[in-house]
């Protein structure tokens, strides 16, 4: 038998004119997640339905959940619109769920107001049926053990159990493109799995400094990245060197102002990039408060550099926040590897908080900062990440 999943969408609904674009997004979304399944997706009244092998289901309900837009999904059974074959549906459904459970409810939502029965009166009819069938089970509506959920439809009747959580949002790809800073921590990919629930496409920027960064740090950013397409996304990847910016500065800036001026090139890069790419804003896993470089008088002197928008989806969390949203987008695991990141190495003893633009722009006069930004860019490498 072939699986049928029901997907909900939420807030694209409400968008008005946009609604058809988004939809469409969705669409494309969900058939791209699903393309490594033989799964066809079809919509109808407000829902995406996909139909697709049973013995895949489970991989492509994890697969579905992740999808921005998404809010859940369900298995789903349809019968004819007739209260006998609901019911006959019902009374499977608890046959198999019966055993170790010992109370339920059902659940009806009627859109088709054709239908003879009331959503009250379905839920007796069918409640009755379960309870005559198992006696052992008792009705609960508070907290059942399982429930059994009925929607009646203008064609036809789906009855489910769960819903899965999807990460709701908007789909990607609907409000524009922008690129991510990704580094090896923790907040980054967290920022960058926000950007994309608002409805970003995204490529990501990775700054390192082979050889004194190691390789592993590289896959461990390969790996981060390709968590973030978990959702069937495709994600290109630039991977910068700026060793030869980290010698420039060491060697001709105060040891102060050493993350200040890094910080400032990595801008720089990230801007001229996104007009190679025509990337609309860049997004980072800056926060207030967290290390020396993000107080207020930081990332404004540093942001100062460039006239692109910067988001900061991290600003308004905590860190525990941040860290229980790596964890649930798997790439805390990742993001703790202990392998060194570019800015870490070089940190002078004690870096600048409240860095002043004046001095800034003076040690920075010591750089030919257009020539060490053409030639970073010309040897960066692009890997087109995707799972
Ligand atoms: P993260 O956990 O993302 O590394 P952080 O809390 O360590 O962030 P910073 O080290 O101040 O904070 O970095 C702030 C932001 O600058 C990062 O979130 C990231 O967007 C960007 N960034 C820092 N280092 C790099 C890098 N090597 N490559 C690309 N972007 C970087
Ligand atoms: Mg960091």
């Amino acid at each position: 038998m072939a699986a049928l999943i029901l997907v909900r969408y939420g807030e694209i609904a409400l968008k008005g004119k946009n609604r058809s674009y988004f939809e469409k997004a969705l669409f494309n979304n969900l058939k791209s997640a699903l393309r490594n399944f033989e799964a066809r997706v079809i919509r109808k009244h407000g829902r995406f339905f996909v139909s697709g092998p049973a013995a895949a289901e489970d991989k492509m309900i994890d697969r579905l959940r992740k999808v921005f837009g998404v809010v859940s999904v369900s298995s789903v059974r349809t019968t004819p619109l007739e209260i006998g074959a609901i019911e006959k549906t019902a009374l499977e459904i608890a046959a198999d769920r019966s055993s170790p459970e010992h109370s339920f409810k059902v659940e009806t939502r009627r859109a088709n107001k054709q239908f003879p029965l009331t959503s009250p009166e379905i839920n007796r009819l069918i409640g009755a049926a379960v309870l005559k069938k198992n006696p052992h089970l008792k009705v609960d509506l508070h907290d059942p053990s399982f429930r059994i959920a009925i929607e009646i439809g203008p064609e036809a009747a789906f009855i489910f159990q769960d819903r899965v959580a999807g990460p709701g949002g908007l789909p990607v790809g609907v409000t524009g493109r922008a690129l991510l800073l990704l580094s090896g921590g923790i907040d980054s990919p967290v920022a960058g799995w926000m950007a994309l629930k608002r409805g970003l496409s995204l490529e990501a920027i990775h700054y390192h400094s082979y050889p004194y960064t190691s390789l592993r740090s590289r896959e461990k950013v390969i790996d981060l990245c390709r968590q973030l397409t978990a959702s069937g996304i495709r994600l290109p990847l630039h991977l910068v060197s700026v060793t030869e910016i980290q010698r420039e500065i060491r060697e001709h800036c105060p040891p102060e102002l050493g993350i200040i001026l890094l910080r400032r090139m990595m801008l720089r890069l990230a801007e001229e990039l996104s007009r190679n790419r025509s990337l609309q804003a860049l997004v980072t896993g800056e926060s207030l408060g967290q290390v020396a470089s993000q107080t207020l008088e930081s990332i404004s002197v540093i942001s100062e550099v460039t006239p692109m928008l910067i988001l900061r989806p991290l600003l308004g969390m905590d860190k525990h926040e941040i860290v229980d949203r790596a964890a649930q987008i798997d790439t805390y695991e990742i993001s703790i590897r202990p392998y060194e990141d570019c800015c870490t190495l070089f940190v002078p003893q004690r870096p600048a908080t409240r860095p002043k633009l004046q001095r800034v722009l003076e040690a920075e006069a010591a750089l030919d900062t257009a020539k060490l930004v053409t030639a970073a860019l010309e040897a960066a490498e692009l890997q087109i990440m995707e799972s």
